[in-house]
C-alpha cells in the first residue's frame, strides 16, 4: 500500500476509543439516512451521490493484459505496455477497478478508518467485475497484511475486508494468514520508487504455518490502492519465493496514467 497515513504516536487509548466510535458510527449509520462516502452529501439509499458517481472513474480494456493500465488508444487484443517489457513485474496480471483520483481517495479512506463499513460489499462487487478473469483460474485470495502494531491499533485491515467482500462476490476463498508483514515498515509517501522498494525488501514472509495455503498454489493479492506497486511487488516475490503457482494482483484503485503501446 503506497498511500498508508502512519499512525505511530497517536496515544493506544485514543486509537482504541476510535475504532469503538467506528464501528458505533456503523451502527448508527444503518439507521440514519445515509451519507455520500466521498463528499457526504445526503444520498438516497446507500453509497455515493449522483455527482460523485459521476466522477468515478471505472478502468476498462484497451489496457496493458500485463498492468492493466489504460492505452490511449486500442492497440488490439493482447499487446502489453512498454513498462511491461521494459520492466516486468513479479505478479502475472494487475487489475484495478478504478482509478486512484479524488473521489477513490476518499473511499479508500472511508473503508480504511472504518467510518463506511458498508462500502466494503459495494467495492468488492466492482473488483469482482475488474478482476473476472483472474478470478476465474484463482484458487484463493490473499490480501496484503498490515503489521501487527499497525492493525492493533487501526483494529482491521481494509485489504483483508475487501479480499472478504470479493471472496463473498466471487466465491474465490480467502487464504487466512498465508503472508505476513514481518517488517514494520516507513510510510511510503513521499519516497522515490527505489525507495519505495528498499522499503518492503524482506518485509513480507511466507509463515510456515502458510505454506499448505501458498504452494502450488495460484493466488490474487488483493490491495486498496496501486501507486509505485513496490509493496505488491514484494508480497508478490514472498509467495512465489514460497511455491505458489501465479500471483495475480488485484486493487481497487490504481494510479494510471495511460501508457503507450509497445509498437
Ligand atoms: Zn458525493
Amino acid at each position: 500500500m503506497g498511500l498508508e497515513v502512519g499512525i505511530a504516536g497517536v496515544p493506544r487509548l485514543r486509537q482504541a476509543t476510535g475504532a469503538a466510535r467506528a464501528v458505533l458510527r456503523f451502527a448508527l449509520d444503518l439507521a440514519l439516512p445515509q451519507l455520500c462516502a466521498a463528499c457526504r452529501a445526503p444520498v438516497e439509499g446507500q453509497g455515493l451521490c449522483p455527482a460523485c458517481w459521476s466522477k468515478l472513474s471505472f478502468i476498462s480494456r484497451p489496457y496493458c493484459e500485463r498492468l492493466g493500465i489504460p492505452f490511449v488508444y486500442d492497440p488490439g487484443p493482447g499487446i502489453l505496455s512498454m513498462e511491461a517489457i521494459a520492466a516486468p513485474p513479479a505478479y502475472h496480471r494487475a487489475r484495478a477497478a478504478v482509478r486512484f483520483d479524488e473521489i477513490s481517495r476518499a473511499l479508500v479512506h472511508s473503508l480504511k478508518y472504518g467510518d463506511r463499513l458498508d462500502m466494503a460489499p459495494m467495492m468488492g462487487r466492482w473488483l469482482s467485475h475488474a478482476g473476472r478473469e483472474v478470478l476465474a483460474e484463482a484458487d484463493a485470495l490473499v490480501p496484503v497484511p498490515l503489521h501487527w502494531r499497525r492493525r492493533w491499533a487501526r483494529r482491521f485491515n481494509q485489504s483483508a475486508m475487501l479480499a472478504a467482500a470479493v471472496s463473498a462476490a466471487s466465491g474465490v476463498p480467502v487464504a487466512a494468514g498465508a503472508l505476513k508483514r514481518v517488517k514494520a515498515t516507513a510510510q511510503q509517501v513521499g519516497l522515490s520508487r527505489t525507495a519505495r522498494a528498499a522499503n518492503v525488501q524482506g518485509a513480507f514472509r511466507v509463515p510456515p504455518e502458510g505454506k499448505s495455503a501458498v504452494v502450488g498454489r495460484r493466488l490474487v493479492l488483493i490491495d486498496d490502492v496501486l501507486t509505485s506497486g513496490a509493496t505488491a511487488e514484494g508480497c508478490a516475490r514472498a509467495l512465489l519465493r514460497a511455491g505458489a503457482a501465479n500471483v495475480d494482483l488485484l486493487v481497487f484503485a490504481r494510479v494510471a496514467d495511460a501508457v503507450r503501446t509497445s509498437i
